[in-house]
C-alpha cells in the first residue's frame, strides 16, 4: 500500500475545479480542502480537539517555528508532532522558505506576499520596513534566532531532516520565496537556485512520508512556465504554487493560468497561503486542490469575522463584520444566523463585542471557532456543488455577479 495516494472523482467538464481524494498515513482528506495552520503546532487559540470538532481534516505546521522551538530533541522524544499536538490525522509541514521571504525581502519592502496594495493583506496598516533578518545564498537560507539570536543556516538536506523528524504526512521542499518587488534578473536567478534545491530535496529524503515539489517564477510567465516544467519532471507527490503571486489579484489568476495547465493532471496542486472568499472559487475553478491560510485565526483576533451571503455577505465588505464597531453593543443576534458552529448557538454579538473590548482570551477562542467553521464549511459548499454540477451557480450566489 502506497503511503500516499491521490485519485481525482471527478473533473468539472465546464472549468478545471475538481473533487478528489487523498490518502495519507494518516488517513483520507477529500479534496478541495482548506488546511487551518498551526504555525507552532497549535492553530492559534484553539486546542487539537477543537479541530476534531470543526471537522478539520488536515493541518500545516511550520518548520522554521518548531526547529527553533521546542527544538528537535523534543519532537523527537515524541516520534513526531502527531503524538506531541494529540492530533491524529494529517499533518503537512512547510520548509522554512516562506520564512526567507517573510523575515527578509518582505521586511526590507515591506511587503506581504501579494504586495500591500491588497486589501486583505493590509490588516494593520502596511508593514514597516526594516532590517532583513534572513538572508538566501546558493546553499541556503541564513536566519538570526529571535529568541537568543544564534545562527541557523537552513539547507535543503536540512529542512527534510527536520520535517523528517516532524514526521508530518506531507513535506515541501526549500524553496526561495521571492518578494513581489524583486526584478526580473533576480527572480530568474532565485529560481535556478529554487529548482536546485527541489532536486538536493528529493535526494535527502530517507522516509514514506510524501513529498511536494514548489513552483516559483514571481509574476514572470516565462519564469513559471520554466518552473512548471521543471518541477513537473521530478518525482513529487504533489505540486505547490508558492509566491510572489504578482501586485495584484489579476496577477494571481494570470499566474494560476499559466502554471496549471502544465502540471501533471494526476498530482494534487496546492496554492500556498492564499485564503480568501473570493479566491477559493477563483482558484478551484482554475484546478486548485488545496489551500492553507492564517487568515481565519488572524482575521478573528483582529476583530473580522466572517459572515455568509445569507447574512449580508458580500464581495464589497470581504464578507465580514467588525465586531468592536458600536451597532452591535446591545446585538442579542449570532454572528450568523445560518451558522452551526458553537460560538454562534451560544452567543450573541454583543458579548462578543464586549470580550473584544475588554481584551478577553476567550474571545479568541470563540472568535476563532465561528472564521475556521466559517472556512471549512464555505470549502465543504464548495466540494458539494462540483458534485452536483452546480459550482457556478454557487461562485454566483457568494461573489453576486
Ligand atoms: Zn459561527
Amino acid at each position: 500500500m502506497p503511503a500516499f495516494d491521490f485519485k481525482i472523482e471527478k473533473q468539472n467538464e465546464e472549468c478545471l475545479a475538481r473533487l478528489g481524494e487523498i490518502k495519507t498515513r494518516h488517513g483520507k482528506i477529500k479534496t478541495p480542502v482548506f488546511l487551518p495552520v498551526a504555525t507552532n503546532a497549535s492553530v492559534k487559540a484553539l486546542t487539537s480537539e477543537d479541530m476534531k470538532s470543526l471537522n478539520a481534516e488536515i493541518l500545516m505546521a511550520n518548520t522554521y517555528h518548531l526547529f527553533l522551538r521546542p527544538g528537535l530533541e523534543v519532537i523527537e522524544a515524541f516520534r513526531g508532532l502527531h503524538k506531541f499536538m494529540n492530533w491524529q490525522k494529517p499533518i503537512m509541514t512547510d520548509s522554512g522558505g516562506f520564512q526567507a521571504f517573510s523575515l527578509g525581502f518582505g521586511i526590507e519592502h515591506g511587503v506581504g506576499k501579494i504586495s500591500n496594495i491588497f486589501p486583505d493583506e493590509a490588516v494593520g496598516g502596511p508593514k514597516p520596513k526594516g532590517e532583513k533578518q534572513a538572508f538566501v545564498s546558493d546553499k541556503g537560507i541564513t536566519f538570526y534566532s529571535p529568541y537568543d539570536g544564534k545562527k541557523i543556516f537552513l539547507t535543503p538536506e536540512l529542512s527534510i531532516k527536520i520535517q523528517q523528524t516532524l514526521n508530518s504526512d506531507i513535506m515541501l521542499v526549500l524553496d526561495e520565496c521571492t518578494s513581489p518587488l524583486n526584478d526580473y534578473d533576480y527572480t530568474k536567478q532565485s529560481l535556478s537556485r529554487t529548482h536546485k534545491w527541489a532536486e538536493q530535496c528529493l535526494k535527502a529524503k530517507e522516509s514514506d512520508q510524501a513529498l511536494f515539489g514548489i513552483v516559483q517564477g514571481g509574476a514572470y510567465k516565462d519564469l513559471r512556465e520554466e518552473s512548471s516544467r521543471f518541477i513537473s519532471s521530478l518525482p513529487f507527490d504533489g505540486i505547490a504554487i508558492g509566491g510572489s503571486l504578482g501586485k495584484s489579484k489579476r496577477d494571481m489568476h494570470n499566474i494560476l493560468e499559466w502554471t496549471i495547465p502544465l502540471l501533471p493532471e494526476e498530482k494534487p496542486r496546492h496554492l500556498l497561503g492564499i485564503g480568501a472568499v473570493e479566491d477559493f472559487f477563483n482558484s478551484i475553478e482554475r484546478g486548485i486542490d488545496m489551500f492553507d491560510c492564517v487568515s481565519p485565526t488572524r482575521l478573528a483576533r483582529a476583530g473580522f469575522l466572517f459572515i455568509h451571503p445569507s447574512d449580508g455577505g458580500t464581495m464589497k465588505n470581504k464578507f465580514r463584520i467588525d465586531i468592536g464597531k458600536s451597532g452591535y453593543k446591545k446585538d442579542d443576534s449570532p454572528i450568523s444566523e445560518s451558522c452551526e458552529c458553537y460560538t454562534c448557538k451560544n452567543y450573541s454579538k454583543a458579548y462578543l463585542r464586549h470580550l473584544y473590548m475588554a481584551k478577553e482570551l476567550s474571545y479568541h477562542r470563540l472568535a476563532s471557532i465561528h472564521n475556521v467553521h466559517f472556512f471549512l464549511s464555505l470549502i465543504e459548499e464548495i466540494r458539494k456543488a462540483i458534485k452536483e454540477d452546480s459550482f457556478f451557480e454557487l461562485k454566483a450566489k457568494w461573489l453576486n455577479f
